[in-house]
């Protein structure tokens, strides 16, 4: 374990240039980047980054049987929570599963969905996104590099462990995965499930300039240690939070001199000069965190000991099967409107609805444990009707006492967000959709 550390702690200085890791010195590398997960026996959620090879490793492919070629590539909507293009699209494609086996990727990818929403805020918004599944039939069942580091096998995306030499580096064939991925109607995130037991994963958080997905994270489907370090690939990919844990006794990582952070999660500053200048999570300072503890500003973060510190001890950003703190949660809740819309048209917008006609919207129910929902709210060129609060459909017969004209109105319906878990107003102003229609007599 010890040289696995070693090895994944040299390549941390090549992370992404501008964050607090980067060394401006360090040559440019080639490869893609990726996060390593942390040691298999041990709490740490990651263990820096480094620069793999694109492609994946495989034994040469053997051709598909026609019945097993005819399996491959199908999509499955595994969960369906409305249109696409108002939704979040978690796209699953397993690895290493043969064409008997395409059953038990569906049930690995419910599994990882259900570890996935058992953290908050996924609990809460679990209604905000739809999962698909791409079939992918491999020849050979089980991946790459497990058990051993030379075992091979002919894979349909070339998954493999050992990956840069570290045993729970899981890496795959970038090209060979987007072509999968390409198959759905859209992605905003990938996961990669590994027909495999063993504890490993990997993130690319790389947002992908061809398909438009933010990240991809690599994970065992039959290991739930590895299920968490995917979540906590999607507190970078999704909420853009930074790493919070850090590397003691490690050359070069013991104090951070350089400029504050564009990260929201890490800070130079201390918790009285946060408060003071009304920067990073200054609104939750004091505040208890789900994680454990109160928010404040605990020294180490960013892979440094000293001189970069974090919003609470222990959260998911550092340390595996714990909860984001407040400030990821408003992160992660910030990250998913900036892909999903709260309300929907059921009723097509784009013609004049008459007396027979009713306005229907979608608006996802919120699942959380106090109950809370959206504020549902209608409106009638503009004038709030209160009695309609809360419904999803309304009779344009219902308003004709209130239309009293032939001439064309406007009736809209606003669902918005006011979650006391977001606290920055410029992310609360993302949280409202509205739906419009043309109304007549
Ligand atoms: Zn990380």
């Amino acid at each position: 374990m010890a040289a696995a550390v070693a090895v994944a702690l040299t390549t941390v200085l090549a992370a992404t240039p501008g964050s607090a890791a980067a060394d401006p010195t360090a040559p440019p590398t080639a490869g893609v980047e990726v996060e390593i997960p942390g040691p298999e026996h041990g709490t740490l959620a990651g263990a820096g980054h480094t620069h793999v090879p694109p492609e994946g490793r495989n034994r040469p492919a053997s051709r598909l049987s026609a019945t097993e070629a005819a399996a491959d590539g199908e999509v499955t909507k595994l969960i369906d929570n409305g249109p696409t293009a108002d939704r979040l699209d978690i796209v699953v494609v397993g690895d290493g599963y043969t064409a008997a086996e395409l059953p038990r990727f569906r049930a690995d990818a419910q599994q990882k969905w259900a570890e996935l929403t058992a953290v908050e805020p996924y609990t809460t918004y679990r209604n905000l996104f739809n999962v698909w599944t791409v079939d992918a039939v491999s020849n050979e069942s089980g991946v790459s590099g497990d058990p051993a580091p030379d075992t091979l096998r002919d894979t349909a995306l070339g998954s493999y462990f050992w990956c840069d030499d570290i045993e729970r580096l899981l890496c795959v064939d970038q090209g060979k995965v987007d072509g999968y991925v390409a198959k759905a109607p859209e992605a905003d995130l990938v996961l990669v499930l590994a027909n495999s037991t063993k504890y490993g994963g990997a993130g690319y958080n790389e947002p992908s300039k061809t398909l438009g997905y933010e990240g991809i994270s690599t994970a065992s489907a039959g290991n739930e240690k590895s299920g968490q370090v995917a979540i906590h690939e999607t507190g970078h990919s999704l909420g853009k939070l930074a790493d919070e844990y850090f590397y003691p006794n490690y050359p070069g990582y013991e104090r951070y001199v350089g400029p504050e952070p564009a990260d929201s999660n890490i800070t130079s500053f201390t918790a009285d000069d946060l408060a003071d200048r009304g920067a990073k999570w200054h609104r939750w300072l004091g505040e208890q965190s789900p994680d454990g503890g109160t928010v404040g500003a605990y020294e180490g973060g960013g892979y440094y000991v000293t001189g970069l510190r974090r919003p609470t001890e222990n959260s998911l950003m550092r340390s595996l099967g714990q909860p984001f703190n407040l400030p990821g949660v408003e992160a992660m809740i910030a990250g998913f409107y900036r892909e999903a819309r709260i309300a929907s048209p059921v009723t097509a917008t784009d013609r004049t609805l008459r007396m027979g006609d009713t306005a229907k919207a979608l608006v996802p129910r919120l699942t959380g444990a106090d109950g809370r929902q959206l504020r549902i709210r209608w409106y009638l060129d503009g004038r709030e009707m209160t009695s309609l609060a809360g419904r999803t459909d309304v009779r344009v017969s219902d308003l004709a006492l209130r239309l009293l004209d032939l001439r064309r109105h406007t009736l809209s319906i606003t669902a918005e967000d006011r979650t006391p878990s977001v606290r920055d107003r410029a992310i609360a102003r993302t949280m409202k959709s509205t739906v419009s229609w043309t109304v007549r007599l």
